[in-house]
């Protein structure tokens, strides 16, 4: 029998091996999954009080080595210090949010004649977490908190980049008690592991957070079975600025919309619409801001902005900022190893072009000007993706129509935020299926049955 592959973890700051890690073989696929439906049966067996807590324990396992899975997002990822332990933290939080909903998973009785309409959530079985490489430890959290609180397994494969967080999750959730076989990590490619964990007939739900291409392979394969499958996919949100907006905050809060993790979020406001009145305006207020990120060493603590993933990343990045694009603003990085990409603003003179309408997941945005406020919207939603966005306005009634006039799952006015471990997260188009996180993401673990009970004689 041959060895599995042993795959290199690189540093993306340094390009150093830091690790190696097997790969996962599709034999061992097929036992973990029998592993992990043997746990499952206890696990669900378990009184609801006793699941809670042992999350719980996970949850405070995961808080006690915050530090030290920090540092490992920082080396494997290239995450600035400060995002990592943030990270770090939400995994905790997941977990603890995730415990809550244990006990509060509660079915309905509903009234019929002639008896008693019970729903009940059951556990899915074994569900499998496909993980990208952009935020590995909340994505992965995002999965496996509630499937677990839900009564299920967890098969966690990490993606190729980034097993280590996942890796060292996995043994302290044994550390916590969780049982043996329940909460499993498989590294290795996508293309085999990966697809030996979508294709086993045993795991009945698909969570993938990754790139649109795949998750549409992978919703395929899960057809064939009819699996339950939640998608997380790519996006190229809008950023809508309008004249009346606080320039100044809007301008300010611009950079790290689209540089936060170099770009490499599926959230990343990269399209910068700004009202033509303002337009010049709002440039000469971007530029100076998009220069003062500091781009440096990830275990800095003053860095804003840390390296790209790898280098066949770094390339396809670079391929999009072409020589015949117009350049508003261009940060600097270090020189030396390291898959570097400066934060790069665009002012293409055709919406069309590659570099505004593809996810390029690097610190590139572009910016294009806009009339009014059907022009903006007709713009926010000339994308195949729809995943999140923010609109810039002192108009409340404006606010409001266009929040909910983008064809998108998450939107924020005056502000950039879109996540949050207890609010709903997804994406409309092309972006995903189903909703992550918020109060319902228990619930999404599991299936409904309906119980009728007569009580007639
Ligand atoms: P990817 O979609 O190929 O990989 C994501 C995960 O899926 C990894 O764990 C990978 O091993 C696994 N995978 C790959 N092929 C698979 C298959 N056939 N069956 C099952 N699992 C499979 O993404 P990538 O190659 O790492 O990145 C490419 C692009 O995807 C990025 O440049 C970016 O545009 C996008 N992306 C988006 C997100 C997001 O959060 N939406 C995350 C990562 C990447």
């Amino acid at each position: 029998m041959t060895e599995p592959e042993a795959r290199p973890v690189l540093n993306p700051a340094t390009e150093e091996v830091i690790a190696t890690v097997p790969d996962t073989p599709p034999a061992e696929v097929d036992a973990a999954v029998q592993r992990a439906a043997k746990a499952q049966h206890s696990w669900a067996a378990l009184p609801p009080a006793d699941r809670a807590r042992l999350l719980r324990r996970f949850a405070a396992a995961v808080d006690g080595q915050l530090e030290e899975l920090a540092a490992l997002e920082v080396q494997e990822a290239g995450h600035p210090v400060a995002g990592a332990r943030w990270e770090a933290g939400n995994v905790r939080d997941l977990l603890e949010y995730a415990a809550g909903g244990v006990e509060r998973l509660t079915g309905r009785q509903i009234p019929v004649a002639s008896g008693v309409d019970l729903t009940f959530h059951e556990p899915i079985g074994v569900v499998g977490v496909i993980a990208p490489w952009n935020f590995p430890m909340p994505v992965a959290g995002w999965g496996f908190a509630p499937a677990l609180a839900a009564g299920n397994a967890v098969l966690l494969k990490p993606a190729e980049a980034t097993p280590l967080t996942a890796l060292r999750l996995a043994a302290l959730a044994l550390d916590a008690g969780l049982p043996d076989g329940l909460f499993q990590v498989l590294p290795g490619a996508g293309a085999v592991t990966g697809r030996a964990v979508v294709d086993h007939p045993a795991v009945r739900k698909i969570v993938f957070t990754g790139s649109t291409a795949t998750g549409k392979e992978v919703m395929t394969r899960c057809a064939a079975q009819v699996k339950r499958v939640t998608l997380e996919l790519g996006g190229k949100s809008p950023n809508i600025v309008f004249r009346d907006a606080d320039l100044e905050r809007a301008a300010a809060a611009a950079p790290m919309s689209f540089l936060d993790n170099a770009g490499q979020d599926c959230c990343a406001r990269t399209r910068i619409l700004v009202q033509r009145e303002v337009y010049d305006e709002f440039l000469g207020l971007l530029e100076p801001a998009v220069t003062a990120v500091t781009v440096g060493d990830p275990a800095d603590p003053a860095t804003d902005m840390g390296p790209l993933i790898s280098a066949a990343h770094l390339a396809r990045v670079s391929s999009y900022v072409t020589p015949d694009l117009p350049v508003a603003a261009r940060g600097t990085v270090p020189t030396g190893p390291g898959f570097w990409f400066p934060p790069t603003v665009l002012t293409p003179r055709d919406p069309g072009c590659p570099a505004a309408t593809e996810e390029i997941f690097g610190p590139v945005a572009v910016v294009l000007p806009f009339d009014d406020e059907a022009d903006a919207l007709r713009l926010a939603n000339a994308t195949r993706y729809g995943l999140s966005g923010s609109i810039w306005t002192r108009d409340v009634g404006r606010a409001l129509r266009l929040a909910r006039g983008v064809a998108a799952g998450n939107l924020s006015v005056n502000s950039h935020s879109s996540v949050r471990y207890w609010t709903p997260f997804g994406g409309y188009g092309e972006s995903g299926l189903g909703r992550e996180l918020g109060p319902d993401a228990v619930a999404h673990f599991t299936e409904t049955k309906n119980v009728f009970i007569s009580s007639e004689e």
